[in-house]
């Protein structure tokens, strides 16, 4: 293990997992490892180094089926690092995330608090590529599904050093399965929102305010969402000015 890397309590308790898994040295030599040999680069250079290493990523079932990876998206010199938990149909068309009408919605909230994933925001996802109901249909729209925790499990290591390289000041996890994911909880979203968490980047265990917020695919399913959706944009909102 390098010795100028500290190893958090998270990856610790990823690599136990990963001893259920069979696969005990997994997270080291993605995360670890990588981070490190990519450390000289620009961040650009790091995020583009990071996207060819997993272009072809055939790390869990989903990759046999998506028609795009979906890495991430957004300016890089921003402000706050918004986390769904995967890829929908219109996602995996275009290679983006948050394009359907769960992201325009996205970007109407954003914008409430003078955030644009083209200047201040960059928008990523637990797991890169369309989870399916049926995966035979892969042309039928309302096929999504939750990521499961495997196929979370295996793309973990992604976001994880999207986050070392991005160092994102801020992280707002939109919906129950990221932000269930990112702290480590059984609790959902309504339980979850509303509070500031510490949480400890996944290498070098620095720490940084995380929010949770509900996912806009919910506001477009149930209107009263808003209120509390527009509670957390102001708790983001000062959060934001203390930077
Ligand atoms: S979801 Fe993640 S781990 Fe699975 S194939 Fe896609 S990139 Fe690889």
């Amino acid at each position: 293990m390098p010795s100028d890397l500290k190893i958090s309590a998270e990856v610790r308790n990823a690599i136990e997992d990963l001893e259920l898994f069979g696969e005990e040295s997994l997270y080291i030599s993605r995360v670890e490892e990588n981070i490190k040999k990519g450390s000289s680069l620009s961040k650009q250079g790091q995020l583009e180094a990071l996207y060819t290493r997993y272009g072809n990523c055939q790390n869990c079932a989903l990759g046999s089926t998506r028609k795009k990876i979906v890495f991430g998206t957004g300016s890089l010199d921003f402000k706050v690092l918004a986390i769904g938990e995967g890829p929908g149909y219109e996602e995996d068309r275009q290679g983006l995330p948050f394009v359907g009408k769960a992201g325009v919605l996205l970007d109407k909230i954003l914008a409430s608090i003078n955030l644009d994933r083209k200047t201040n925001v960059y928008i990523a996802n637990i797991v890169k590529c369309h989870p399916m109901r049926d995966p035979a249909q892969p042309d039928l729209r309302g096929n999504d599904r939750a990521p499961t925790p495997e196929e979370m499990f295996s793309c973990r290591p992604i976001l994880d050093q999207q986050i070392e390289i991005l160092q994102p000041p801020l992280i707002l996890c939109l919906g129950s399965v990221a932000a269930k994911n990112l702290l480590n909880s059984s609790q959902g979203v309504s339980q979850l929102r509303g509070k500031v968490y510490d949480f400890a980047y996944p290498v070098s265990g620095k720490k940084v305010p995380l929010l949770v917020t509900y996912h806009p695919a919910a506001l477009l399913r149930n209107e009263l969402l808003k209120k509390d959706v527009w509670h957390d944009m102001k708790v983001l909102r000062d959060l934001i000015a203390k930077l």
